[in-house]
């Protein structure tokens, strides 16, 4: 069916969507990051932006909160930009785990490769792939530079977050020794956890990551700069990435719910994609037991379901005035 909507409806639907959720209880904050158990859970951002760079930011979208495993969109789409989707695929994976972003246990059921760059072992391994090798400084000037392209403005490390995450994160730490055992990390595996660590520990807004998820669903090009940031074919692989394991073991009953391919972070973010239509990014900090916002997935779903828009419904959908 084709259906025309207007950038009205969309800032009604935001504005519906976004009075429904900040009703909406329950979660709590991450607690296994220090730091992120002390952030106030009222704070709520929602985000929309259309291809043509249009905005809608209602509430908290200009707090830096951590982005999370949300910049495992990023890198993957930088590893993908360096190397190609067929190298990212054979190198790392693209299958859904069906389990915690953290697992042991995905690694040493899958060994001959880590699955997808989207969970802590496959961000791992992403982080390893980046260039240049050997050198941790423009590895990480590489991803922030990209993660910059792609919201068109810049993220900024929150250094006692990251302070806090480094000292914590024994489970991630196990993650890149048993990657090394199996061949699956590319760099150094210190080097290549601490990127990780590090872009987890980025600052990032809702209209940023609106932005980064209006880029990816106009297929690569920027709406606020107007640049090409990555090659069209990368926009439905990323997109694929995120439909199948964006929120882990709860991925299937999101999608199903929700009808927006989207990813989370234990920050209390979300950057959904609907291609060629609109990137939205919601953030509440309260998660649910498998580590995603609930007032941020409470928006997404009631905004979709608003305007009637699903990934899955085969419609056309044009936006007008
Ligand atoms: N930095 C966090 C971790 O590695 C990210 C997890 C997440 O956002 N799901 O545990």
């Amino acid at each position: 069916m084709d259906i025309n909507i207007t950038k009205k409806q969309i800032a009604d639907a935001a504005q519906t969507a976004y009075d429904y959720a900040k009703g909406v209880t329950g979660g709590a904050n991450a607690n296994y990051i220090p730091f992120l158990a002390n952030i106030d859970p009222q704070l709520f951002g929602l985000s929309v932006m259309l291809p043509d760079g249009t905005a809608v930011n209602l509430g908290d979208t200009d707090y830096r909160f951590g982005i999370e495993s949300v910049s495992k969109v990023p890198t993957a789409i930088l590893a993908m930009r360096q190397s190609s989707p067929k190298a990212v695929l054979e190198q790392i994976g693209a299958d859904a785990t069906g389990l915690p972003f953290n697992s042991i246990f995905a690694i040493l059921l899958e060994n001959d490769h880590p699955s997808t760059p989207l969970v802590n072992a496959g961000a791992i391994s992403a982080c390893s792939m980046i260039e240049p090798k050997g050198d941790s400084d423009a590895k990480w000037t590489a991803i922030v530079d990209n993660i910059t392209e792609l919201c068109g403005s810049a993220p900024q490390l929150i250094d006692e977050l990251y302070k806090s995450e480094s000292a914590t994160n024994f489970n991630n730490r196990a993650i890149a020794w048993l990657l090394k055992n199996y061949n699956r990390i590319y760099d150094d595996p210190a080097m290549s956890l601490d990127l990780y660590t590090r872009q987890c520990s980025l600052g990032i807004t809702s209209a940023q990551l609106a932005a980064m998820a209006a880029t990816i669903a106009a297929g690569g090009v920027n709406p606020l700069t107007g640049k090409r940031v990555f090659d069209r074919g990368i926009a439905p692989k990323i997109t694929t990435l995120i439909a199948t394991v964006g929120f882990y073991q709860n991925t299937g009953d999101w999608l199903y719910t929700s009808g927006i391919p989207a990813k989370s972070g234990v920050g209390g973010g979300v950057l959904g994609v609907l291609p060629g239509v609109l990137g939205i990014a919601a953030f509440a900090p309260p998660l649910d037991s498998a580590g995603n916002s609930v007032r941020a997935q409470a928006a997404v779903k009631k905004f979709m379901e608003t305007l009637g828009l699903g990934v899955m419904n085969g419609d056309r959908v044009t936006i007008t005035e």
